[in-house]
């Protein structure tokens, strides 16, 4: 499917890295700027390692109900309270079905006729698919800033939303677009806000409360844990009322009621993110983490802006640049630099900058800065595009 992909764009180039491959040279380590999954920090990886040497079983052969798996859930649900600072009022649950299980579940859960009205902001691509799959399930009402060619620069308007929605639906953290909600909006009317955080979740605090987030929720391949589980996040008086339609394994009132274990969950995922959450915590917390996204970010944003145009970012405005993934071009998106540019990082050790989406490869290629991608891995890359313009200046006159 992927090689499909990329041959339609250039049928002769088969060079790993530009068919997305995340394997570098041998003998080189990688360092990966993928979006997602992604690699975890190394002391994350080395806990998962040492699991499989414990002297208790590993989660991934526990059974769910066990008492020692039951301590590793409650300690994930306990964690992430104190990690996120997230109020009693709140249910923590481990789901199924990713990040597009949630498209769906949102509305089944909270829409139990199926043609409530409900708003979605749409601001890149991952909250337009959101839209496309909601509508099966409620009427939605579009506020897009989706450009005239299909781009997304900017985030739509919050004034004048319908207060009669059950809801209103926005994405954190549009991943593939580079847009970021750096805190999320007050927006002032009754409806509750439910939240797709899939891509920035842990890296910045969240007043809960003071937004009135009805639902949040984060697949964890990006910066919690593995790909096979989503965590939830849901305001208690929001449960009861899901529709008729709504099948089990999606449903927060049904999840709530049996404490996260009606059917089996994903326990060695979920042991993943209980290692994820001590980690996070140790090193400081959620305000760190935020601390090393800013500093992280604005090497690559810095080392862009003053660049005088050989390398370029589609979002303009630095208040919503996204601080987990920076698209950027090389030369104006010239194929053969671009090209010299991947294979050179590639040969450093630096993948996951051009990966195949479902959205299409486009002229950008994007580095995703994840928590678990160290203030060092994003100086070595810095620095490598630094020296990449120099030489290639130097070789074609670039202005
Ligand atoms: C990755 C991502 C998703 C998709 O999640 P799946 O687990 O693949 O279903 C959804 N939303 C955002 C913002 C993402 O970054």
């Amino acid at each position: 499917m992927a090689h499909r992909d990329q041959t339609q764009l250039n049928p002769v180039d088969t060079h790993p890295v530009m068919l997305g491959s995340l394997v570098p040279p041998s003998g080189v380590k990688p360092l990966n700027f993928s979006p997602g999954p992604t690699s975890l920090a190394a002391e994350v990886e080395a806990a998962i390692k040492a699991l499989f040497d414990a002297e208790r079983m590993c989660s991934m052969y526990l059974s769910h109900r066990s008492p020692e798996f039951l301590d590793i859930l409650a300690s994930v649900v306990q964690r992430c309270r104190v990690a996120m600072e997230i109020p009693d009022q709140y249910e923590i649950l481990c789901m199924h079905g990713g990040g597009h299980g949630q498209f769906a579940a949102v509305p089944l859960n909270l829409c139990p006729k199926g043609d409530e009205k409900a708003t979605y902001l749409v601001n890149g691509t991952w909250s337009k698919r959101a839209l496309s799959e909601a509508s099966k399930y409620c009427r939605p009402i579009v506020v897009s800033s989706e450009n005239p060619d299909g781009t997304f620069t900017h985030n739509p308007s919050f004034a004048h939303l319908d207060p009669e929605s059950r809801y209103v639906y926005l994405c954190s953290n549009e991943t593939v677009n580079g847009i970021e909600m750096h805190q999320l909006p007050k927006l002032g009317i009754k409806a509750p806000l439910v939240v797709d955080a899939s891509s920035d979740f842990s890296t910045k605090p969240i007043d809960w409360v003071g937004c009135n987030v009805g639902v949040l929720y984060a697949c964890a391949s990006k910066n919690l844990g593995h790909p096979g589980v989503t965590l939830c996040v849901i305001r208690k008086d929001l449960l009861g009322t899901p529709s008729k339609h709504c099948p089990g394994v999606l449903c927060y009132t049904t999840n709530v009621r049996e404490g996260n274990l009606w059917n089996t969950i994903a326990t060695f995922n979920v042991e993943v993110i209980n290692i994820y959450l001590q980690w996070l915590i140790a090193q400081g917390g959620v305000h760190e983490m935020e601390r090393r996204s800013i500093a992280k970010s604005a090497m690559v944003y810095n080392l862009i802006d003053s660049s005088e145009g050989f390398y370029g970012t589609p979002i303009s405005d630095p208040s919503i640049r996204s601080r987990m993934n920076v698209p950027f071009d090389v030369a104006g998106g010239d194929e053969e630099t671009t090209r010299d540019f991947l294979i050179q990082g590639w040969e450093r050790g630096i993948v996951g900058l051009r990966t195949l989406t479902p959205f299409g490869v486009g002229k950008y290629l994007r580095a995703s800065l994840y928590n678990g991608v160290s203030e060092h891995q994003v100086e070595v890359l810095a620095s490598f595009m630094a020296g990449f313009m120099k030489a290639a200046r130097a070789k074609r006159a670039y202005p």
